[in-house]
């Protein structure tokens, strides 16, 4: 379903690729962790699966869509089927909890029928339903990352990218969102996740794709922290 075949990546400025050749295959429903130290080209690879960034050669099919062909009138409709999770929530503050993420649904056109039964579900999957009415000023760390996840997820997405999403938050936190992410997979979402936290890592026992710059040097299912 996500398909990169010798995919390369250079930045106007950068004398090297910020990605070189990188092949990698996601079956529906895998997760997947992406390791790599800061700058080794994690950040380059998600953005190149929502269409940020378009590759500077190489071949990338997600969802049976070959991003050669993708017309950038189609690039909302991608993004509707890829959730993104970033390490700094990026919520609405004059938001409440509930309008949040009811917003991420309202503008890919849903009824309010629809929100008021959808957004507490979602809610309830991140455990935050008790939270609804709470603007995120008032949410800690983890709780704010978790109304992130649930706006990605609101929409259905087919695959969810998180990239870095603990990196903010103790380990108790982190591990609560981790949790969310391995229900949502679970639930059938592919989950693309990078990290350089090595306890996660170790302990998910999942795929690990480590990068080190720009190249795929180790691809492994149950994985481990190997830089
Ligand atoms: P990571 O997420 O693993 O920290 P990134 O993918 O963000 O790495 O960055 C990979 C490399 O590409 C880094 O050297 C970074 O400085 C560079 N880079 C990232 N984005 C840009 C950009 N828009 N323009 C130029 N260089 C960039
Ligand atoms: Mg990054």
């Amino acid at each position: 379903m996500i398909l990169l075949d010798r995919v390369t990546k250079n930045y106007k400025k950068r004398k090297t690729p910020a990605l070189d050749r990188v092949s990698i295959h996601v079956e529906p429903k895998e997760f997947v962790i992406v390791v790599g130290q800061s700058g080794a080209g994690k950040s380059t690879l998600l953005k190149l699966l929502t269409r940020e960034e378009k590759p500077t050669s190489g071949k990338i099919i997600v969802g049976g869509i070959d991003y050669e062909r993708l017309k950038d009138r189609d690039v909302p409709a991608l993004r509707r089927r890829i959730g993104v999770v970033f390490q700094d929530f990026k919520l609405l503050p004059n938001k409440t909890v509930f309008e949040n993420v009811a917003f991420a649904r309202e503008i890919s056109g849903a009824s309010n029928r629809e929100i008021r039964y959808t957004v507490p579900k979602v809610l309830n999957i991140v455990g935050l339903k008790g939270k609804a009415s709470s603007y995120p000023r008032e949410l800690s760390g983890g709780e704010a990352q978790r109304v992130a996840i649930a706006r990605a997820i609101v929409r259905q997405p087919k695959i969810l990218i998180a990239d870095e999403p603990t990196g903010n938050l103790d380990p108790k936190h982190a591990w609560d969102v981790i949790a969310v992410l391995e229900k949502i997979n679970k639930y059938g979402t592919t989950v693309l996740l990078t990290t350089h936290n090595q306890e996660i890592v170790n302990r998910l026992k999942r795929r690990v794709i480590t990068i080190k710059d720009g190249r795929v040097i180790s691809d492994k299912a149950n994985g481990s922290y190997e830089l």
